[in-house]
This record gives structure tokens, C-alpha cells and sequence, in this order.
């Protein structure tokens, strides 16, 4: 729709799409609202749309995963979790534990998370772990607890949710609900995502294609949820020397091909305390609009994941690199612009 285009106008465009018998999406845009139509079976004809009021263009979308895709909407989807704009011109840092552990362990990382210059709180109630034997986390407590540190440091809270049952609960605490890499093809969860109010969080399945992940973040925008933002976290390879192989490239090319934000986990995504900062930096330098990172008072102490979370200072000293070399590249982009 043009910038200007007014509510009839987008309405009757949709009244027009739903007479055809298809769905329309609204996805609204900082400039401009992008209407999207799935159901069809074949091609719809430009023409039906092209001389509406309001309508500044009518395209075919090539791609399979059409909402999700830049065809549909060109300029960049800006998601707010808790107020905070994730996929503009400020990068976004989302620090915390790998698991809630107790109420003081979450508070405290929260302070140090706060007091490093992070935005947003990360922390699971509910952990997909490998083992049935490992630490589960802590449920519905956990996310009291997530609540009790949101209330105290204003921080907006993500978390995940590992399956239907217990998506409700999730997203009533949650001002973004995580769905992990092990249920990036959980259809009827993808399903359920769609279907909720609040910002969802994507990672990248362990071995899946850019493709891949981009269709999965379509099942959430097909069933009406348009606040998605992808993570890339690592995949598999041969290579031993980190946990799992972070996939820098997949970042500017999900930016090519879709409109939505992507940010990074290099906790996750290295497996290695010591390889968190420079992968970080190289996340930022490749234009990602933020980071979610492992951050524990006491990472040797940690229910899971302590081996790759950061202590206090690591964090610190993260949240200070990162952002100087986002605020690099951002000073020379306004320069380039002024020449
Ligand atoms: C997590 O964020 O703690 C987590 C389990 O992530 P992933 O799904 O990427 O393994
Ligand atoms: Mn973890």
C-alpha cells in the first residue's frame, strides 16, 4: 500500500481478497503496510488490485515462503518485545542464564545484565535438554521468577516454550516466547506461536537449511502472528573444535531474502566461554541486529550450560565492544550517506 494509504482503503483491499476466497495478511510497516495473500492455489492476477485506491503495487511472489519474504514486504520489519525495537538502527543485546535456577540466581543476573547495558532478559523455565535426566527447569516458578526480575529491573523477559501444552502459561509471563532449535519444525508449535500475541523468538534448527528456516518462520506468520525474529545459533558440521559451527553468512543472506530481524547466539552457537566475545563482534560486523548470550553470576556453578556462559565482566566487556562497533559502522554509513 502507498505510505499514505488509509485504514478503508487497506480494508477494502482485504474485503477483496477474502471475496476471492483467500486470506489476506496485514503486516504493518514503519512506512508502509504490506498485504499479503495466501490460500490460493494458482496465481492471482495483479489486475484485480492494481487500480484500488490506495494500492501502490501488486506483486507474484517467486519465493514458497511468501509473507516471510522481502518480495512481499521490502523494508525491514521492526519487532518491539517489551518496547525495545529489535531490527532498526540500534543493535539489541538479551543476556541471562541458560536455565532459571533459583529466584536470587535470575535476579542476580538480571542486575549484572542491566548493569552491563543489556535491554532484555533470557532465561528457560522449560529446557529441552538431551538427557531426560538432566535439569528440566524449574516451570511455572521459573517464570514467577523471570516476572519478579522483570518487576525489579525492566528488563523484557525471553523464554522458551518446548511444546503446546504449556505454551499458554509461557506467554502469559514471556514478552517474547523463544521456540528452540530442537522445535524449529514443530509444526503444531509453529502453529500455536501464530496463533499467540507475542514476539517469537526463532532459532535455526541444528541442521537446517536458510530455506528451511525460512518456511518454519512462515507457518507463524501464515497463522497471523508477524512479530518473528530469527536466530541463528550454530549447526552441525565435521568441525569439533566448538559445540556447533556459527553460521555468520546466514545473516546477510536472511536479510537478502526476508524482511524480518535476525540476531545471534553465540553462546549456543560456540559452546566455548572463550570464543563468546570474538563471535559476538563478528555477529555485530555482519549486521546483525543483536545478540542473545549466556550470562551467569556464577557460570561454574550453572545448572546447564556453564561451560559457554559468560561471568559478570565478560558481559560487560561484550556489551561495551559491541556496541563501539556497531556505532563504528554506523558513523561511517552516515558519512558514506552525506558524501
Ligand atoms: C537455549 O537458548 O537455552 C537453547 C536451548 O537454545 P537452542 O534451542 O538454540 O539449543
Ligand atoms: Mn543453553
Amino acid at each position: 500500500m502507498k505510505a499514505q494509504a488509509r485504514s478503508e482503503e487497506i480494508e477494502r483491499v482485504c474485503e477483496r481478497i477474502t471475496a476471492l476466497g483467500f486470506k489476506p495478511h496485514i503486516i504493518p510497516g514503519e512506512q508502509r503496510t504490506a498485504i499479503g495473500i495466501t490460500g490460493n492455489s494458482g496465481p492471482v492476477d495483479p489486475a484485480e488490485f492494481e487500480d484500488m485506491p490506495g494500492v501502490a503495487e501488486a506483486i507474484r511472489v517467486s519465493k514458497a515462503y511468501k509473507l516471510v519474504s522481502r518480495e512481499t514486504k521490502p523494508e525491514n520489519t521492526i519487532v518491539r518485545v517489551n518496547g525495545v525495537p529489535i531490527g532498526g538502527e540500534e543493535i539489541v543485546l538479551c543476556g541471562g542464564p541458560c536455565s532459571v535456577e533459583t529466584r536470587e540466581q535470575i535476579l542476580e543476573s538480571a542486575r549484572v545484565v542491566k548493569a552491563g547495558g543489556g535491554q532484555l532478559l533470557r532465561g528457560g523455565a522449560y529446557k529441552p535438554r538431551t538427557s531426560p535426566y538432566s535439569f528440566q527447569g524449574l516451570g511455572e516458578d521459573g517464570l514467577r521468577y523471570l516476572a519478579a526480575a522483570r518487576d525489579e529491573t525492566g528488563l523484557g523477559i525471553v523464554t522458551e516454550a518446548i511444546d503446546v501444552e504449556t505454551f499458554e502459561l509461557v506467554e502469559r509471563y514471556a514478552d517474547c516466547v523463544q521456540i528452540g532449535a530442537r522445535n524449529m519444525q514443530n509444526f503444531s508449535l509453529l502453529r500455536r506461536a501464530g496463533r499467540s500475541r507475542k514476539p517469537i523468538l526463532l532459532k535455526r534448527g541444528m541442521s537446517s537449511t536458510l530455506e528451511e528456516f525460512l518456511m518454519a518462520a512462515e507457518y507463524i506468520l501464515a497463522d497471523g502472528n508477524y512479530n518473528v525474529i530469527l536466530c541463528e545459533r550454530g549447526v552441525r558440521t565435521f568441525a569439533d573444535h566448538t559445540r556447533n559451527t556459527l553460521d555468520l553468512s546466514v545473516v546477510p543472506a536472511a536479510q537478502s531474502l526476508s524482511h524480518l530481524p535476525i540476531i545471534v547466539d553465540p553462546s549456543h552457537g560456540t559452546g566455548k566461554r572463550d570464543k563468546v566475545l570474538p563471535m559476538s563482534l563478528a555477529a555485530i560486523a555482519a549486521g546483525a541486529s543483536g545478540l542473545i548470550v549466556e550470562v551467569h553470576p556464577a557460570p561454574d556453578k550453572a545448572l546447564s550450560d556453564g561451560y559457554q556462559s559468560l561471568d559478570p565482566e565478560q558481559f560487560a566487556e561484550l556489551a561495551d565492544d559491541c556496541r563501539a562497533i556497531s556505532e563504528l559502522l554506523r558513523a561511517r554509513h552516515r558519512m558514506t550517506a552525506v558524501r
